[in-house]
Parts: structure tokens; sequence; C-alpha cells
């Protein structure tokens, strides 16, 4: 038998994302401080990374470093060891240099999709030579690429790239399952996509909207690690229509993973388990 619980769980907060607004609902942080606020408060509970995405004076979605600068600095401020995982999602704008802006302020982690899907309201578009840019942009700094995986044929895609040396091992998995147009939340497919990944890399898992949590709980009994946060989920209860907010949906995740009696990880935890270099 695995042992699945033998290591640590890391939590990976994602507050903002680049759709909900504070119409929808009003708990999502938007401005640096407010990012930084709900970042603390997940980190206290045990949360040892950080995927972030910036928003303009208008509440919209931004590339700007500033922002982003503003944004990591405040974050560290209040949880210095963090693990800071920028986004250089191409939803809204495909500059290639406007999506690696990010990546010059040197963030531990950033995302890159490895492939193009439809999302309800808009597309992710990521060609081959997208990515093999935004990998080299990467690996130039040192910054280690989350792989986000919608589909099957993203890990595919994401191994043959390894093969030509655009990633280095081990590699780090995102699986986000549950939304219109990538795989579904049943968990059949979540254990067939855990199963696609080689030995010896590393996952996590979201489930989006209304599969948030049992997608996080799945991704703990597999020996995964979670993502959780407002990007991916507004609601606390989709029965019941009842907001959440960043903090609860952590506390959430790490009662379980305490009661399930899986460790969870510190920064210091995550850093090793990801391979990444400690520059704490
Ligand atoms: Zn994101």
């Amino acid at each position: 038998m695995h042992d699945e619980f033998k290591e640590k769980l890391i939590i990976q907060l994602a507050p903002t994302g680049m759709v909900p607004t504070k119409k929808d609902t009003p708990h999502v942080p938007i401005t640096p401080k407010e990012i930084a606020a709900d970042t603390y408060k997940a980190y206290r509970l045990g949360a040892s990374v950080v995927h972030l995405h910036a928003r303009g004076e208008d509440g919209r979605p931004t590339y700007k470093k500033e922002v982003y600068e503003e944004i990591f600095s405040r974050v560290r401020e209040k949880c210095p060891d963090i693990v800071i995982c920028a986004s250089t999602s191409g939803r809204l704008y495909s500059d290639i240099d406007q999506r690696a802006e990010v990546l010059e302020l040197g963030p531990e982690m950033a995302s890159l999709t490895v492939g193009s899907l439809n999302f309800p309201s808009d597309i992710s578009i990521n060609s081959i030579e997208t990515i093999k840019d935004l990998a080299i942009r990467m690996a130039r700094r040192g910054i280690k690429p989350e792989l986000e995986i919608f589909e099957s044929g993203f890990i595919n895609t994401a191994q043959y790239l390894a093969k030509k040396g655009y990633f280095k091992a081990p590699l780090h998995f995102n699986l986000l399952l549950g939304s219109l147009g990538s795989i579904p939340a049943d968990l059949r497919d979540h254990v067939y996509l855990v199963e696609s990944i080689p030995r010896g890399d590393t996952w996590s898992a979201a489930g989006i909207g209304r599969y948030q949590a049992r997608i996080n709980v799945a991704a703990i009994l597999m020996g995964g690690h979670v993502r959780v946060g407002i990007e991916d989920s507004i609601y606390y209860d989709y029965t019941t229509r009842e907001l959440a907010t960043n903090e609860r949906l952590v506390r959430r995740i790490a009662r379980i993973a305490k009661e399930l009696g899986r460790e969870i990880a510190t920064p210091a935890d995550a850093r090793k388990i990801l391979g990444l270099n400690a520059r704490h």
C-alpha cells in the first residue's frame, strides 16, 4: 500500500483570480492591501504558497509589474517566507511581453498553462511557441513553473517539453477540474489525471466553483496538494449560496486535512517538496 499521507500537505491560496468582482462578492480582495491581508489570514492557517493576480484601480485584471510589485512587497511584509506564485495567464491579454512582465520581479514560481481551452466567457490561448517562450523566460530567472492542467493532453505537452529541455524535473502540476470547457470534476477524471503524472513529479488540485471542497479533499486523500480560494469559488456553500471568504475556505480545508491525519506543510516544507531553491 502507498502511504499517501507521508508527505505534508501544501495549501496554496488563490485569493483573487481574474474573474470575481466586488459586485459578485464583497469578499474578493482586489487592492494590494486587501490581497496581503487575506494572504496573511490564510498563512496563519497553514497556506504556504500564494497564487497572485493583480488588479488595477478600476478592479480589472492588469499585467503591470508595478501593481504586482506592490502586492509582492505587502505580502512579503506580512508573510516573509510564503512562496509567491505569480500568474502569467493569457486569458485577457495575449501579448507575451505583457504576460511575462511580472517575471521580471523574480517570483519563486509562476503559473504556466500548457494548452488552450474555452472558459465560459472567454478563451485561454497558449500555443506551443508561447509556452516555450514563457518557459525560457522562467528558466532564465530560476522561476519554477506551476503547470496548469485543464485536460490530460496538457500533461503530454508538459512531458514533451520537459524532454526537450524546457522544464526541469521534478515538474509541478496544478490540476484544474470542473470548469465548463475543462476536464469534469468527477472522481474518475481526477484519478485519471493523477495516474497520468510521472512518479517523482508533484501535483496539486483545484476544483472550480461548487467542486472546490470535494476536489481538495480527494487531493488530500490521494497524497497531492490543494489550491483553495475565491479565484476558483466565490461561494462557501453552493446550495445556500453563502458567500465565501478566503479565510473560511482555507480554514475548512486545513481542518479537514488535520482531521484526516494529513500534516500541513510550512513554507520551508513546501520549498523542499517542490524542489525550490530556498531564498529565505
Ligand atoms: Zn490564477
